[in-house]
């Protein structure tokens, strides 16, 4: 590839933080939230307008189970503060789904403004579309996260830092290690679009069901392509509707992510004549999503790479910092396998047909929930660097179940008070205590089984 030579340059230092958060997801805020609420002063860059990350910006509204196996609460924390505050309002609905415990669709839009409150409330100096693209290091320290705005390139000091951007944008452009799988899941882009859950209530048929027969005609992916079609909690006939999934994209690279959003949107115009045609007039988009739904990209090279034996097998670490039930769910071009703890595995083909069978015997005994290490949060060699989110260091399937938000959103819950605690007892980010930062975690609302 042609480059070009640009000189050194004087980039100016926008603020000096003891926490730099790169990334405003929910895991992103919650890393400040937890670290702010302990004292420390926090920034945040996020490269969209809105905080959230995928679970707004990208319209993918529906957290997992917050029990165990047994309906024990075993997930709280800010997952269930930030849902208490919203269905308080009626914007969360509830659902019972195979497998998955009950299952909360919540209204994206004013989940993103619940953020910004949550923020500004903690004292968190927030940039928003601002993008990191680049770490100043000192042997193992971090010392500086270089981002651009439109403002242009500034620096936030900070005494430690998160990457909770997903893509590990600070941790690569540090130098510290990062994997990514050959194989990816599958990328999605969505959008909100009205009349869709009256058309499926007049014929109780799947919108799929009925439309599928044209999808040539349309140029709609018809392999591992059923739109996933949820209502949406507002007054109205709104609905999410989820698109194909894109195998074979690498979304941390820009070219392939824009390709992606291009053919995401292609095909959802492509759904909505299919229904306009085929079914009902009255059916149009509301809104696009701001972001392109990544499931994976890549991964930290950490102190533990989570497999998937001790993620079913139900194993305890003694520096567990999260704990799910949600099962492996691994899509590929194929279709999608489920691993659940108790035992059975759903496979859905290319063609939407489900199969049910066991990877593990009725009689074996199946453990309630599983736990995330913190170590699998440690960049190998890092003195005041975690990660948190789907960088994640677990391998392909152990990732198909850890990656849903209500995992998530403890990693970094866990990661903002780690962060704290490595600053209190002035040590690297592999001797954080752990004892104390799962009480510290406690102590703050969060429910997992100590
Ligand atoms: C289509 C789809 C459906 C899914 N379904 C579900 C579901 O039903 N339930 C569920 O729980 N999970 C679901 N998942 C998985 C889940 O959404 C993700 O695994 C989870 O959101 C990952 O959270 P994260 O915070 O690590 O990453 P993200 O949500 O991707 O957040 C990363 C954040 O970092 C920001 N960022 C990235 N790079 C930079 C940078 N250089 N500088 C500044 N900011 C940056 C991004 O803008 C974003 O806000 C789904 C995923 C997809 C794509």
């Amino acid at each position: 590839m042609k480059s070009i030579y640009e000189p050194a340059r004087e980039t100016p230092v926008a603020g000096e933080f003891d926490l730099c958060v790169i990334g405003g997801s929910c895991t992103g805020i919650f890393a400040a939230v937890r670290a702010a609420r302990l004292g420390l002063k926090v920034a945040v860059v996020e490269k969209n307008i809105l905080l959230g990350g995928t679970a707004t910006a990208a319209l993918v509204n529906e957290w997992h189970s917050l029990t165990d196996t047994d309906g024990r609460k075993i997930i709280g924390g800010l997952t269930a503060e930030v849902l208490d505050g919203l269905g308080r309002r009626g914007l969360v609905t509830e659902a019972r789904k195979e497998g998955r415990g009950i299952c909360r669709t919540f209204n994206s839009a004013e989940m993103a403004l619940d953020l910004d409150r949550l923020a500004l409330d903690h004292g968190i100096r927030l940039f928003l579309q601002a993008s990191c693209v680049a770490a100043v290091r000192e042997a193992d320290r971090v010392t500086a996260a270089i981002f651009e705005d439109k403002s242009g390139r500034r620096a936030i000091a900070a005494r430690f830092f998160i990457d909770a951007s997903g893509d590990g944008d600070l941790l690569r452009q540090a130098g510290f290690g990062a994997w990514k799988d050959e194989v990816l899941q599958p990328v999605s882009y969505q959008m909100l679009a009205a009349g869709f859950g009256r058309v499926k209530g007049e014929t109780g048929r799947s919108i799929w069901e009925q439309v599928r027969h044209r999808a040539a005609d349309f140029d709609y992916p018809e392999a591992n392509a059923t739109p996933w079609i949820n209502r949406f909690p507002a007054p109205g006939d709104v609905s999410t509707i989820y698109g194909p999934r894109q195998n074979g994209c690498d979304a941390s690279d820009a070219d392939q992510s824009t390709s992606a959003v291009l053919e995401g949107r292609r095909s959802l115009r492509a759904l909505l004549d299919m229904v306009r045609q085929e079914l009902s007039p009255d059916v149009a988009a509301v809104s696009l999503a701001h972001a392109l739904g990544i499931r994976e990209t890549w991964h930290v090279r950490s102190l533990h790479r989570l497999g998937v034996g001790e993620l079913l097998g139900g194993v305890v670490f003694p520096d567990a910092i999260a704990v799910g039930t949600y099962p492996v769910d691994v899509h590929s071009r194929e279709g999608t396998v489920l691993r659940f703890l108790d035992g059975r595995e759903q496979v859905v083909g290319r063609d939407g047909k489900v199969a049910w069978g066991r990877w593990r015997s009725e009689s074996a005994e199946h453990p309630r929930c599983y736990h995330l290490p913190y170590r699998s949060l440690v960049p190998e060699g890092a003195e005041n660097l975690l990660v948190a989110g789907r960088l994640i260091d677990a391998d392909r399937e152990a990732f198909g179940g850890v990656r849903v938000m209500v995992n998530m959103n403890q990693t970094g819950e866990a990661a903002g008070v780690a962060a704290f605690l490595a600053l209190r007892e002035g040590c690297r980010t592999a001797d954080v205590p752990v004892a104390r930062l799962r009480r510290t975690l406690a102590d703050g609302g969060s429910l997992f089984p100590l």
